[in-house]
């Protein structure tokens, strides 16, 4: 018995120390089967997610993501789907991944942005997003006592079906914490090191959004992403720590193609 109650202890002493340490409960084989399924959830709601019919579009932004993941930073390249999907919807300035990569970009933020290295520091946010699992992550500190408790106790096989499949939905699409915002844009700027785009190109957006705050146009940008002068300040310290050449060339940030772009949607 005294055995017992020590070994419980040093259980959960493992498990705040590993709710401390952001510790993500779920295995990588979980954000796949979670992606398919929020992914199938999308696709069976052209309502509320409204997918454009633009495969020209499509593919403009997949192989921009192709390049991106060809990072060497990047873990989950073969695991994860890394698929891109726009939504028309021109009053939503957003974007979003669901957990193993299905990437979703509004209409409403492609006409907000300026360039390609823009888009491409959205992009490599939202594949950083995947990367870090941060949904799973965010899932084991919801659930964490029940979750974790059950691993402690050997008990792991089958919590992704005991959650429930709506409740995964809702909770793999909330709100980024402040952190995981910050993290997922210094992620993009590792990523973009290695292409041919300016790694700092978010930082227009921002500066956009920042001289625009009062626009109802940013409202739900706003309630979703943390935003924006900490993330700001961040890129601009990672622009000067960097020996990134400088945007204003303009050979790196591609706005000509960019616009072309814009008119096709
Ligand atoms: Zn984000």
């Amino acid at each position: 018995m005294k055995q017992k109650l020590s070994s419980i202890s040093v259980k959960s002493f493992i498990l705040v120390f590993l709710v401390a340490c952001s510790f993500n409960a779920f295995p990588v084989s979980d954000d796949i089967q979670l992606g398919k399924q929020v992914q199938q959830e999308i696709q069976n709601d052209p309502k509320q997610y409204p997918i454009l019919n633009n495969a020209a579009a499509r593919s403009y932004l997949q192989n921009m993501i192709n390049q991106i993941i060809m990072s060497p930073k990047i873990k989950y390249r073969k695991e994860f789907a890394y698929k891109v999907e726009i939504i028309k919807d021109d009053n939503t300035v957003n974007a979003f991944c669901t957990p193993g990569g299905y990437i979703y970009v509004y209409t409403g933020l492609l006409k907000k942005l300026d360039n390609e290295a823009a888009l491409a520091g959205v992009l490599g946010h939202e594949i950083a997003h995947a990367e870090n699992r941060h949904s799973t992550q965010r899932m084991t500190k919801a659930y964490g006592a029940s979750v974790l408790t059950n691993i402690v106790l050997g008990n792991e096989a089958g919590q992704l079906e005991q959650l429930g499949a709506n409740l995964l939905t809702g909770l793999a699409l909330l709100k980024n914490s402040r952190s995981d915002e910050l993290e997922s844009d210094e992620d993009s700027f590792h990523y973009l090191e290695s292409t041919k785009w300016y790694p700092g190109g978010i930082k227009f957006f921002f500066e956009k959004v920042m001289t625009n705050k009062s626009s109802s146009i940013f409202e739900e940008l706003l309630s979703t992403h943390p935003m924006p002068q900490d993330r700001l300040d961040q890129i601009n310290k990672l622009i000067k720590e960097s020996n990134t050449t400088g945007a204003t060339k303009g050979d790196n940030l591609f706005k000509a193609r960019y616009q072309e772009f814009l008119k096709s949607l």
